[in-house]
């Protein structure tokens, strides 16, 4: 009998699981259908890539990481390999107290794996610096099971180079306030270090691959593709048979209906499933199993909000540049832009035609959120009124494109691990067949996600085998 699976959910983390099933499906001769529903009008969630007048603008990710696998091996898998382009590797700065300051060479998220480029930044105070070094003689920390990123940071190396290295660039990634984050559901890998290495410095000068390039060069860590992120949404909605996908379909809610599950859709409709992915968003997810104490119960999850404001200019537009890709802005920085890329420059290839620039800032730091909700004109006057602090930028730009994104940055709380494993355990109980994934439970990057929708797929398939 034809097995029905159901995929709520058309971000990455939903469609990766669409596309692998479908795989899967037709290589085993596998009995099942696959559905794909997805609210909107348009499949790739937080992924959207504008193209216009040549350039490649961004709106929400701008790339992914080399270093995990499954994003790579996807855009490969979608017939994207020879679209893939790396990040330029200019000079990426710090804005502290107003200035820019270089990023010291061999910082790992912050953290230093050279002694003389930290010893020599002008980033931190002698004090600062001296603190920093304690690092190489404190004791390793007490086992805990969870602590905050900020305070685990504090301890190993003092407050001056959290707050002028190591929380600017987090707070670029997870756009939440370390001192909240959860060090085991983001960086674990520096908890297992403290309690191997017992210093972070001399764990990270142990365990890091040696660059391949010759000693000096930056390699590049970031892949993109040309024409944006978005083709690789694109080439997966190609690549899915036409009836998989359904969009401007909104589940309300998830009931277990026997050995099946029946899926209530926002016009009443019906849909009944035997396996099923739910890959929106926590709280989206907590509304449709409603009706169930053990999902009810919990905690909303928080979540922040970010806008970016993307610039384009004739490059003579621009008088005084700067040479590099872009800057995080420290929190003790009087500017309410939270970082900039100069996008011609870290994807010189794609974003820009050329002398054009490309110039996209973010605004909307925890404290700052209502920043989001202010009118297109007004954000871009804040821009270019902080940008012009730092270089010289005349007349307007030629457009200008704001993205907001409300409550979309999923904060991990602390004990965040703990909560999404008892959450799994307690649905694998009491719902049987059903699946949770993406941005909002084991990792926010784009190969997280990835990831996630892979391992909903392989118990997805174990499940219906039984
Ligand atoms: P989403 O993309 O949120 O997809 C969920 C989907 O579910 C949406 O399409 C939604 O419409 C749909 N949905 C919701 N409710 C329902 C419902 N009731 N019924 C049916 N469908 C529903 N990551 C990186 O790796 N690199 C970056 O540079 C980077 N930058 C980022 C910049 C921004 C501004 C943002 C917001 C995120 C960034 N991220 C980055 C993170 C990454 O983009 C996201 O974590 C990831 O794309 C989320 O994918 P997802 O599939 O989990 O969820």
């Amino acid at each position: 009998m034809m097995k029905h699976i159901t995929i709520i959910g058309g971000g990455i983390a939903g469609l990766t699981a669409a596309y692998y099933l479908q795989k899967q499906i037709k290589e085993k001769h596998l009995p099942y259908q696959v559905t794909l529903l997805e609210a909107s009008e348009r499949l790739g969630g937080k992924i959207k890539t504008e193209r216009r007048d040549g350039f490649t603008i961004e709106r929400g990710p701008d790339s992914f990481l080399i270093r995990k696998q499954s994003a790579e091996r996807l855009a490969r898998e979608a017939g994207l390999g020879d679209q893939l382009v790396t990040n330029g590797t200019g000079k990426s700065y710090i804005l502290v107290d107003g200035k820019l300051h270089s990023m010291p060479q061999g910082s790992f998220m912050g953290i230093p794996t050279q002694v003389k480029p930290f010893l020599f930044s002008d980033l931190f105070s002698l004090s600062g610096k001296l603190r920093a070094g304690f690092d190489f003689v404190l004791p390793k920390g007490e086992p805990k099971e969870d602590q905050s990123l900020g305070k685990f940071f504090r301890r190993r190396f003092g407050d001056e180079l959290v707050e002028n290295l190591i929380e600017p660039l987090l707070s670029g990634i997870y756009a939440g306030d370390i001192d909240d984050l959860s060090l085991m559901a983001t960086f674990p890998n520096f908890y297992q270090l403290e309690q191997k290495h017992r210093s972070l410095v001399r764990g990270l000068q142990q365990t890091m691959p040696k660059p391949k390039t010759s000693p000096g060069k930056k390699r590049s860590m970031f892949y993109s593709l040309k024409d944006g992120l978005q083709s690789l949404v694109e080439a997966i909605e190609e690549m899915l048979d036409d009836n998989v996908v359904r969009k401007n379909t909104v589940v309300k809610q998830i009931e277990k209906a026997g050995e099946q599950y029946t899926l209530t859709l926002s016009d009443h409709r019906t849909i009944r499933s035997d396996a099923v992915m739910v890959a929106t968003p926590f709280n989206t997810m907590k509304k449709m199993l409603g009706n169930y104490d053990f999902v009810s119960s919990l905690e909303d999850m928080k979540a922040t909000s970010v806008a970016n404001v993307a610039l384009a200019f004739d490059q003579s537009a621009i008088k005084e540049d700067i040479d590099g890709t872009g800057f995080v802005v420290s929190r003790n920085s009087d500017y309410r832009i939270t970082a900039c890329t100069w996008t011609h420059k870290k994807w010189p290839e794609t974003a820009a035609p050329e002398g054009m620039a490309l110039l996209r800032c973010y605004v909307g730091r925890p404290g700052d959120e209502s920043v989001v909700d202010l009118s297109d004109e007004a954000l871009e006057k804040i821009v270019l009124s902080d940008l012009n602090k730092i270089m010289k930028i005349e007349g307007t730009p030629r457009f200008s494109v704001v993205s907001r994104w409300e409550n979309a940055m999923p904060q991990y709380g602390i004990g965040h691990k703990a909560k999404v494993d008892k959450l799994e355990k307690d649905i694998a109980e009491n719902l049987p067949g059903l699946f949770v994934a993406g941005s909002s439970y084991r990792g926010i990057g784009i190969p997280d996600c990835i990831d996630q929708g892979e391992a909903a797929v392989e118990q997805i398939l174990a499940y219906l085998e039984n």
